[in-house]
């Protein structure tokens, strides 16, 4: 099979960080446009719209659309119909009952969807998975705390309604917890912070439980200086697992673990190119899930105003 023709959709901060390099360095794909309102990427054309950049290029194959997620749905919709394979970077929209329509489109069409959850592929998530298999968790602890002024700057989309505040970063943390856990669980309580002046969360703690005894404790803020912290602490028979860094470095029992290096978007174009050529798609919702079930369940408290 030759390159997949791929467009990039929504030029900004992850795109240059992550797309641009995976995409350089896997043979499977030939980067051949880009369509964003005010971003362009050196050395091919630039579309300031989906839909120009559709009707001008017949020949894209797949895009990767990069966009924030509340404007994700029209644009997969658009490719989709123009009969194009679509990537979603996460979250993969901004309601599940989009992604769901997206999917039956891509279904009725023969076209691929990959809902794509960058930390599902850090090194150490697939150890974990395997230990935790064999391994039966007990309780569960997940701590993702940072600094939203250094990591998302100027990012006003972020704080709007549908952005999902502390829950961006958060997602990625759901999107390991439900990756790793041999049982389903979900969510029993919760409590969001709201700022004063934003539409969505800056802090979040979640208590979730499955049918059987596990319990698991989620705390997001998005307040934290100086040290950061994205680790899931598993508590099991045979001792302690411990994910660090977002998934790249694990303990087991209190012995670090020699892990592959890291490979999170390189991973992702390449299920992406496999699913393509198999005629398939991965749709999983299960981290978009437990956040609306948060937005649902969860009570609300007003806090101090933010400001950048
Ligand atoms: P970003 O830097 O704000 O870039 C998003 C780009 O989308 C913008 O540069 C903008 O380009 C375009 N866009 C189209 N419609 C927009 C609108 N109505 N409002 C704002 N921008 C619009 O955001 P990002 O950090 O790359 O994040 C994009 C997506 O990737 C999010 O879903 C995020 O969760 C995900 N992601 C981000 C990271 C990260 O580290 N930043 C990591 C993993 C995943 P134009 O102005 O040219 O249209």
């Amino acid at each position: 099979m030759s390159a997949i023709k791929l467009a990039i959709v929504g030029v900004g901060k992850i795109v240059h960080d992550q797309h641009l390099p995976a995409i350089a360095a896997n043979p499977d794909y030939q980067l051949i446009a880009s369509a964003s309102r005010n971003h362009t990427v050196d050395g091919i054309p630039g579309f300031k719209s989906i839909e120009e950049m559709l009707a001008q290029m017949p020949e894209i194959e797949a895009v990767s659309l990069c966009m924030p997620p509340q404007y994700r749905y029209s644009a997969a919709h658009a490719a989709l119909t123009a009969g194009k394979h679509v990537f979603l970077e996460k979250p993969p929209g901004a309601t599940l009952s989009e992604v769901a329509d997206l999917e039956a489109l891509a279904a009725s069409k023969g076209l691929t969807l990959f809902t794509s959850w960058h930390s599902r592929y850090a090194p150490g998530v697939q150890p974990a998975k395997a230990f935790l298999a064999a391994n039966a968790p007990a309780s569960m602890h997940v701590i993702w705390k940072e600094d939203v002024r250094h990591w998302h700057p100027n990012q006003d989309w972020i704080w709007q309604a549908g952005g999902l505040g502390v829950f961006d970063p958060g997602i990625n943390a759901l999107s390991i917890v439900t990756e790793i856990l041999p049982e389903r669980i979900f969510l029993s309580g919760a409590s969001l912070e709201f700022p004063d002046n934003r539409e969505a969360p800056i802090a979040a703690d979640l208590h979730f439980q499955s049918a059987g005894a596990l319990r698991v404790h989620a705390e997001f803020d998005w307040r934290q200086t100086g040290k950061q912290s994205w680790d899931v602490l598993v508590e099991t028979a045979k001792g302690q697992v411990k994910l660090s860094d977002g998934g790249s470095r694990l303990w087991i029992d209190g012995v670090e673990q020699p892990l592959e290096k890291e490979a999170e978007y390189p991973s992702l174009y390449r299920v992406f190119a496999d699913l393509v050529k198999a005629g398939k798609s991965d749709v999983d919702v299960a981290p978009l899930r437990h956040v609306a079930d948060a937005f649902m369940l969860g009570k609300r408290k007003v806090v101090d105003a933010f400001h950048d």
